[in-house]
């Protein structure tokens, strides 16, 4: 018998995926090998230090998580791996924050309504273009967590367009094209540019 067959699952790569699908195997019951070839596991998800910094290689936030009266799908997560009293997960209540010199500084909050007012405050003449943005936006991702993934499994383009529209409709498009026939504001664009592609 080879050392490999002595496992009922070999997973190369200890990063986020790998970990999550050794975690959920070795738990289940198979006996699992993980392999990594750095001299850390996590992958993207580490980090290292030089001199009295610490730097992050990747992962900085982290969504999906909801709250404990409002879990999400990666807090389901945790918890059936039994990590979730192990981390300490800290909220962010600013999602990113812009600043061109001399052009503007602004901070977006981390929520769809905060988004939306901070949004409609400094830029009020694209107030009908911010609303059908972030609707647009919120569509895009409840539909790309659900709906979509039921149509990948099911291979069906028919429940795709029926249940997925929007994510189907714009999942190929390019942010420039979003942002240009929603917003006419130069700045505006910049500043929602930068998260378009989470999307
Ligand atoms: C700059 C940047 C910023 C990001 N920011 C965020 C963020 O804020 N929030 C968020 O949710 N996501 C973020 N991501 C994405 C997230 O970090 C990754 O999607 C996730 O960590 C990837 O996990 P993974 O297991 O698929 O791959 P990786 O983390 O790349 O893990 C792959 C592992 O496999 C190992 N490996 C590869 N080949 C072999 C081999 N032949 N033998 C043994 N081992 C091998 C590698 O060493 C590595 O440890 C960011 C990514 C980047 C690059």
């Amino acid at each position: 018998m080879s050392n490999l067959e002595k496992y009922d699952a070999v997973i190369i790569g200890a990063g986020n995926g790998g970990l999550t699908a050794a975690a959920t195997l070795a738990r289940g019951g198979a006996k699992t090998l993980l392999l990594e070839r750095h001299n850390i596991p996590g992958g993207c998800a580490t980090s290292f230090v030089r001199g009295d910094f610490e730097f992050e290689v990747a992962l900085h936030q982290l969504s999906g998580l909801g709250t404990e009266k409002n879990p999400f799908i990666m807090r389901k997560i945790f918890n059936e791996l039994g990590v979730m009293d192990k981390v300490e997960f800290v909220e962010e209540h600013h999602l990113y924050r812009m600043t061109i010199k001399d052009e503007f500084d602004i901070t977006l909050p981390a929520s769809w309504k905060g988004i939306r007012e901070v949004l409609i405050e400094n830029f009020p003449d694209e107030e009908q273009g911010i609303k059908d943005y972030m609707l647009l936006c919120e569509r895009v991702v409840l539909e790309s967590f659900m709906g979509f993934k039921a149509a990948l499994k099911m291979n069906s383009e028919d429940m795709l367009m029926k249940n997925s529209k929007h994510y189907a409709e714009h999942g190929l498009r390019s942010a420039k094209s979003v942002l240009d026939k929603h917003f006419s504001d130069e700045q505006l664009k910049t500043l929602l540019a930068a998260y378009w592609c989470y999307l």
